[in-house]
């Protein structure tokens, strides 16, 4: 007989960012450390249909799937921690949801019923889990938002009929809170978790798993307290300290026997989790044999979740270079207003610069400095997306001479656009998910850096822009010395470019970031890394 799906619901309770995303995965670690098959949908209660339209400065990082959906950053928390691959079906908006019943109700699917939140909205979020739950041992399911929130209601709702739905033993419920330390009292505060776990069942969900986050870790009285008002077992009630590292989670999850608890709620058999990649990472974050300074210049950098997956790529490749990497985040419109001098003084204390991607055009100027420093004084460069897209612009600049190269996205006529739109996207007027998205392979050319770096001839990358290199301009540029040395396969796409002359200047028009692991750094994280540690040496 087939296994029937497991599920585990994840809701957060009295403030946001507790870290459920992180809860949720390092939790999905450890199941498929014991040999199971995880994957993950997150709900999302905002009105948007995906996330791709928001500021990332309001809403972090937009994470893109491999079949190219624009999705919330905590999907990449579930590829970084498992190897879930992640869609458009791990992915749910309330915006995508209504979009559905809206649209099955023009058609006239529902028959002349009255349309409702109950039972129509809440049976299309139930599909959700169902679509998201396929070719896995155990589904994770997280709700954005805190509990008590109005909108996330139908969410909540839908989850308490599934529950009653399914076999006994085959879902539980895992609420994340707060457990707040008080200093001047000196006590841990039980109280807002009461209210919440009280929130929660007044919806009809009676939480089988707390886990509380909290500065510290929870004494026995607390644990003792929280299980008499929350209605939870004692050995149900899991602490979640802050840590160095979001990547200690699992060991520290471990530790406590989250997922043996787990499997024992679930009427899992499986073995015991085999936990040395994750030990070997807590090793490396602990006793690195050295620290490079790397400059992240960008427009977001104010809120470092924008690059949320960037950042964690870099870290993934000093931990396959057993080091620390310190990143410096420069506001790229600062550089403007700097003078070289001053530029120089900021600049040369890194190993390495790595300017990310972005749209629009405040800040690109600040890019393109930072980018002629790195090109000029042989420090390691990578460029990603648009970070590669002011690379090109650059060297048209400063090295073919053409004073007015510049990318059509901010200038539309120019002598050299050396960037432009491709006909496909010059039809394009609708904002939302029309971008070139999600993975496409690329070729790398022989004897090329890249080739070298990726130990192979064809990859496949994820990708979010409307621009793309001009081919018509491709002859001169590498006259002048750039090597687009990663094309689409009909080499009608420019990939990645490199620069042989100097010591790792590779910009890439994809993320790689998005395919990076902590176990597993992405080849150009671990390469980039490599080269600033060599840096350091005179
Ligand atoms: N704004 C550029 C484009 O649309 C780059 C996008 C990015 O960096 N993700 O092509």
């Amino acid at each position: 007989m087939a296994r029937s799906t497991k599920y585990i619901f994840v809701t957060g309770g009295v403030i946001s960012s507790l870290g459920k995303g992180i809860s949720a995965a390092a939790i999905g670690a450890l199941l498929e450390s014991r040999g199971l098959r995880v994957n993950f949908l997150k709900l999302d209660p905002y009105i948007n249909v995906d996330p791709g339209t928001m500021n990332p400065l309001q809403h972090g990082e937009v994470y893109v799937t491999e079949d190219g959906a624009e999705t919330d950053m905590d999907l990449g928390h579930y590829e970084r921690f498992t190897h879930a691959h992640t869609r458009q079906a791990n992915n749910c908006t309330s915006g995508r949801i209504y979009h559905r019943v809206i649209t099955k109700e023009r058609r006239g699917d529902y028959l002349g019923a009255t349309v409702q939140v109950i039972p129509h909205v809440t049976d299309e979020i139930q599909l959700t889990f169902l679509e998201a739950s396929q070719n896995c041992d155990v589904a994770i399911i997280e709700v954005g938002g805190t509990v008590g929130d109005i909108e996330s209601l139908p969410f909540l709702e839908a989850i308490r009929q599934f529950r009653g739905k399914q076999n006994r033993g085959d879902v539980i419920n895992i609420h994340v809170t707060l457990v707040p330390y008080i200093r001047t009292a000196d006590e841990l505060k039980t109280k807002p978790s009461q209210h919440s776990v009280a929130a929660l069942r007044e919806i009809g969900i009676q939480p089988d798993i707390l886990v509380c986050r909290g500065e510290l870790d929870l004494p026995g009285d607390i644990r003792r307290k929280l299980a008499l008002f929350c209605n939870v077992r004692e050995d149900c009630i899991f602490g979640a300290r802050d840590v160095e590292s979001i990547y200690m989670m699992p060991c520290y999850f471990h530790g406590q026997n989250i997922d043996g608890k787990i499997c024992e709620l679930l009427n899992i058999w499986s073995r015991e989790p085999d936990m040395q990649a994750w030990e070997d990472v807590v090793d490396i974050i602990r006793n690195p044999a050295c620290e490079v300074n790397i400059a992240l210049v960008g427009k977001y950098v104010k809120l470092h979740e924008s690059y949320k997956s960037l950042i964690e790529a870099l870290n993934h490749g000093g931990y396959a270079n057993r080091s620390r990497v310190k990143l410096h985040y420069i506001d790229s419109e600062e550089l403007e207003a700097l003078a070289p001098a001053d530029v120089d003084a900021m600049l040369s204390p890194m190993q390495g610069i790595l300017v990310p991607g972005g749209f629009g055009v405040r800040g690109t100027e600040g890019k393109i400095i930072a980018i002629e420093y790195a090109r000029t004084h042989r420090v390691p460069f990578f460029g990603i997306c648009l970070g590669m897209q002011m690379a090109l612009v650059e060297f048209a600049r400063h090295v073919c001479g053409w004073e007015d190269a510049c990318s059509a996205e901010f200038v539309e006529h120019s002598e050299h656009p050396v960037i432009h739109l491709m006909a496909s996207q010059q039809a394009v007027t609708d904002k939302g998910g029309t971008m070139r998205l999600g993975a496409y392979p690329c070729v790398l050319a022989e004897g090329s850096r890249a080739r070298d770096i990726f130990g192979c001839r064809e990859i496949s990358e994820r990708h979010r822009h409307r621009y793309e290199v001009n081919n018509a301009l491709r002859a001169e540029l590498e006259h002048a010395g750039v090597v687009f040395s990663g094309t689409s396969p009909d080499n009608q796409l420019v990939e990645l470019f490199e620069l042989p002359e100097h010591p790792w200047f590779i910009a890439t028009q994809f993320h790689p970031e998005y395919q990076s692991k902590p176990t597993a750094a992405h080849p150009l994280f671990a390469s980039f890394i490599r080269a600033a540690i060599d840096m350091r040496r005179p």
